[in-house]
């Protein structure tokens, strides 16, 4: 008989939970709040809160506005946009994660002192991501953004370097960065970095290849446009080449899992808890056919 289990690590992060419980708090007591980008990066959540009176809207979409109310993600925003709210009279939720907030504030500091020095203040993150755009915004866009490691390339190594990371990227990556950069430095450059890697991310990166390895098949839930839920899924797929990639119960198929197997389901940090259980039904459904 199939054994079906849900992995208790998987699930937001706290930064989601809290933007969500903002959220509904808000929507509580008002018809609608609309929110700048989808406030998590999963289609099924943002639908649930839609069906609540959020509106997800894009920064064109902000701009033709005034006098509404309107939340900021997690994934936080550059100052230009709070300016831009104020502007337009809007009342605002910020929903920023504290983490977020903290790491803005050392990048803006640091920036500050800097500015007029031939130091480069570099940011390893996904050019275009939320959170860097808001980290960016704490430098006047100054700041170098490096994707990869051989994005090394772009950095002039007879100045001083002063690294941040965007929270979500992956520690083994940072640490790799870190030491190439160290390993390039032209002797008696400075060379100063900040882990500021979240751990909310990081710490399940081992979890969930465990709880991979334990199990027969892996349904892992997530949205399509989420990254932390692309590094996860390949995190488990590495231990279980037998893991599907799926959004929700309408993607599981009889042909992934057998009637003996140990069936693992698992997700992203923006996949709901509610949603994995939505599918652990629908294995049970299938199962019972
Ligand atoms: S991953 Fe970490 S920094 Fe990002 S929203 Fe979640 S708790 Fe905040």
């Amino acid at each position: 008989m199939a054994i079906i289990e849900i992995d208790t690590h998987s699930g937001f992060c706290l930064g989601v939970v809290n933007a969500i419980k903002k959220a509904e708090d808000f929507l509580d007591g008002h018809d609608s709040l609309y929110s700048l980008g989808d406030i998590v990066h999963n289609n099924k959540e943002v639908e649930r809160l839609e069906s609540k009176g959020m509106k997800t809207i894009t920064r064109k979409q902000m701009l033709e506005m005034h006098h509404t109310d309107i939340l900021f993600r997690a994934h936080g925003e550059p100052p230009i946009t709070y300016e831009k709210a104020k502007e337009l009279g809007m009342r605002l939720i910020d929903a920023t994660c504290p983490v977020v907030l903290s790491l803005q504030a050392k990048v803006r500091v640091k920036y500050k002192k800097l500015k007029d020095t031939d130091t480069q203040l570099v940011l390893f993150g996904k050019k275009g991501h939320a959170e860097v755009i808001g980290l960016l915004g704490q430098t006047e866009n100054k700041a170098i953004v490096l994707e990869k490691l051989s994005d090394a390339s772009l950095l002039d190594f007879s100045k001083p370097i002063v690294l941040f990371s965007q929270t979500t990227k992956s520690l083994e990556e940072f640490q790799a960065l870190v030491s190439l950069l160290r390993a390039s430095m032209n002797p008696g450059v400075s060379f100063e970095y900040h882990d500021t890697i979240c751990r909310q991310v990081a710490n399940r990166m081992p979890l969930i290849r465990n709880f991979s390895k334990k199990h027969d098949c892996i349904l892992f839930v997530s949205g399509a446009k989420s990254s932390n839920g692309k590094a996860l899924f390949e995190a488990c797929h590495s231990e279980n080449t037998r893991t599907f990639f799926i959004t929700g119960p309408n993607d599981v198929l009889p042909s992934m899992f057998s009637e003996s197997d140990r069936i693992g389901i698992c997700g992203a940090t923006s996949t709901p808890v509610w949603l994995m259980e939505d599918v652990k039904k629908q294995v049970e459904k299938l199962l019972s056919v």
